[in-house]
């Protein structure tokens, strides 16, 4: 049983709701699939057991003794990435095009290295997450290689719980491919009910099961009418409404699940929308 946990965009209160879920779930995989901004190690820190590289790109190469200085691959780079018959790797987005100009085959693309990826033992289970390189962009292929990463250790029935990006691009369609529930968190604002609804239509073409989670929702309760509404219209289940609560700040500034202050109304709140999703998980079953 896989659940991604999502938003469209960031600072809706996702993490706070990935790392107290996962804390309420007890002995779970968990991955982290924000690979431009991972934190969930940040909650849950460990002993990494396994690192290795992922190659996510690819960078042009000039071998120097072959090439004439004849400049025609300046010319065809649309990414400004080639000045005096050298390549500027950051600029390079590994198209090719040079390599197919080039009179003398003095060009190739070699693959590149753009992150490295962890399998991390923590006190609570296994934590598949990656560190990028400086430079490079997340992609949907190393979000495929961190739950590829993880999938060795599930035991059968096992929770996983993956922290997705935020947004509607490569990775988080990675991250939502085949995850069998996916809860969105939103906020209610203008802005974040516009971005519930692409990524929700993003959603309607995956076979997933969608949960919405409203955070902070006293804020503004007419939005959150508004997007209770627009839930009942689409058939989407509300799991939970968080409140605002200052102790979230807290949480994060002490990197402990809010789920662990026993005061938090925001705790509480996640805690009875892990109960309503798990018997919703169990009929699922
Ligand atoms: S096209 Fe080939 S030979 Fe010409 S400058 Fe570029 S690398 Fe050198
Ligand atoms: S691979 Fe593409 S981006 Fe990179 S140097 Fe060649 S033409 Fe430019």
């Amino acid at each position: 049983m896989e659940i991604a946990v999502l938003s469209g965009k960031g600072g809706t209160g996702k993490t706070t709701v990935v790392a107290a879920l996962s804390s309420l779930a007890g002995r779970i995989i968990r991955v982290d699939c924000d690979v431009d901004a991972p934190n969930l190690y940040l909650f849950y820190q460990g002993k990494d057991i396994e690192k290795k590289n992922f190659y996510g790109g690819k960078k042009a190469r000039i071998n120097k003794t072959l090439c004439i200085k004849c400049e025609i691959c300046e010319e065809v780079c649309k990414f400004g990435a080639i000045k005096n018959s050298s390549i500027d790797s950051f600029l390079c987005e590994g198209c090719g095009a040079c390599t197919l100009v080039c009179p003398k085959n003095a060009i190739r693309l070699e693959d590149e290295k753009t992150a490295d990826t962890f399998i991390t033992k923590t006190e609570k289970g296994i934590l598949s997450r990656a560190i990028m390189g400086v430079g490079s962009d997340g992609s949907g292929k190393l979000v495929t290689q961190l739950r590829k990463n993880a999938k060795r250790f599930v035991e059968e029935t096992q929770i996983t719980i993956l922290d997705g990006s935020p947004g509607i691009g490569c990775s988080v369609i990675a991250s939502i491919t085949g995850a069998d529930i996916a809860l969105i968190v939103t906020e209610p604002t203008r802005s974040g009910l516009d971005d519930l609804k692409r990524i929700l239509e993003l959603s309607e073409h995956f076979d997933t099961q969608v949960m919405i989670c409203i955070n902070k929702y006293d804020i503004n309760l007419d939005m959150t009418k508004q997007i209770e509404a627009y839930a009942t219209k689409k058939g989407l289940f509300v799991a939970g409404k968080i409140p605002f609560d200052e102790k979230v700040m807290e949480s994060v500034n002490s990197l402990k699940p809010i789920t662990s202050f026993p005061d938090s109304i925001a705790g509480k709140a996640i805690e009875t929308m892990w109960i309503r999703m798990k018997n919703l998980i169990i009929n699922f079953n």
